[in-house]
């Protein structure tokens, strides 16, 4: 019966020999299937040739979790902005990037998202849901189609809260390196976070090689409180603390994403504050030009203030940079083509 069928996106290797055992079907089967789905990159099960129909009827008939409605490509630089929709017609936001290491893809890990950060495009209507496995996957399998590229790197900054849908990207993060799946590199993958601290510990312990960023937009606890609400749950000493920890265990340094916002989190005193929660540790600071979502009224900080913050981060020692802006002709602000394209289906 066809409501009795899985999409394997959705499910783990070992969990499809499970699901398919449960059928009286061999193991080598999932094998099988994880070929057709990741490296035929097949979207139906009835290309499968090599897979017995009693096998194939246990799956979706259409494997395809998401349609693209709306597209932007850069004239100047080839990134490439994705509106897709879900089944049953959420929108999320996928960014194709071309760089020297390879193509990268942005993708989302929730439709909307419930954190509120006050500058962010897509909390805007707080959360509709998780997004599943699949979903996640397909935004990296439809990317490649569309634009007939590899893709080698990805980063999980799209709309939502990776940490808030934590199962989810599990799965997800286990396909997308399985040598049966998609095979990626651990190290050419990275997750951003607002800092659920609870979450991430279950995320070390089983990703350790996996990349992480924290959005931390704020030298103290006071400024970050105003512009996102996670701060009420941990201080930004909790999150240093963790951050070592995690260091020490994985080798990796953390990379912390700060968008400047004019008159909020860029003066000079700012700087300072932030060089000296960082001076001496192994962490490298993102500074984003903040991108403008009139919805919040907020502003980003011109070049030169940027230029100043980074001076100061510099001269104290501690590994800064201002993010490059790709597709900056195409500027519509992070979550923006989302929402445009959710009033379009809205008439
Ligand atoms: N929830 C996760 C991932 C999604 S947001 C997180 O908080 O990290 C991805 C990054 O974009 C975060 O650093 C986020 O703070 C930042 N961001 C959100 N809105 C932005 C805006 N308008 N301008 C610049 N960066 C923004």
């Amino acid at each position: 019966m066809e409501n009795n069928t899985i999409n394997p996106k959705n499910y783990t290797i070992e969990e499809l020999k499970t699901y398919l055992a449960v059928h009286r079907e061999k193991a080598y089967r999932a094998s099988q299937i994880m070929h057709w789905v990741y490296h035929s990159k097949s979207m139906g099960r009835d290309d499968f040739i090599n897979v017995p129909l009693s096998v194939r009827e246990l799956l979706d008939e259409d494997l395809c979790s998401l349609t693209l409605v709306r597209e932007q490509v850069s004239e100047t630089d080839g990134t490439r902005k994705w509106a897709f929709a879900t089944k049953d017609g959420h929108i999320i936001e996928s960014v194709f990037m071309k760089y020297k290491h390879g193509n990268s893809i942005c993708i989302s890990s929730q439709a909307g998202c419930r954190m509120g950060c006050s500058f962010c495009a897509s909390t805007l209507d707080g959360l509709s849901r998780n997004l599943t496995p699949a979903e996640m996957m397909d935004q990296i399998l439809l990317g490649m189609e569309i634009s007939e590229s590899p893709i080698s790197h990805v980063v999980i900054m799209g709309t939502g809260e990776p940490f808030d849908n934590y199962d989810n990207l599990q799965t997800f993060l286990l396909n997308a390196t399985d040598e049966k799946g998609l095979g990626l590199s651990r190290r050419h993958i990275t997750v951003s976070t607002c800092g659920i601290l609870d979450q991430m510990n279950a995320f070390v312990e089983e990703f350790p090689q996996v990349g992480l960023a924290i959005s931390l937009h704020a030298p103290n606890d006071d400024i970050r409180k105003k512009v996102m609400p996670i701060a009420l749950r941990y201080s930004i000493a909790d999150i240093c603390t963790w951050s070592q920890k995690y260091f020490k265990v994985t080798g990796r340094r953390i990379t912390y994403e700060y968008a400047l916002i004019h008159g909020v989190n860029d003066s000079l005193a700012c700087a300072a504050e932030l060089a000296r929660l960082f001076r001496g540790r192994n962490v490298h600071v993102n500074l984003i030009p903040l991108n403008e979502v009139d919805e919040t009224g907020l502003k980003g900080s011109n070049r030169k203030v940027a230029e100043t913050f980074l001076k100061v981060l510099d001269d104290a020692g501690v590994q800064a940079t201002i993010r490059r802006e790709l597709g900056s002709d195409i500027s519509a602000a992070c979550g923006q083509l989302r929402l445009d394209a959710m009033q379009e289906s809205n008439g």
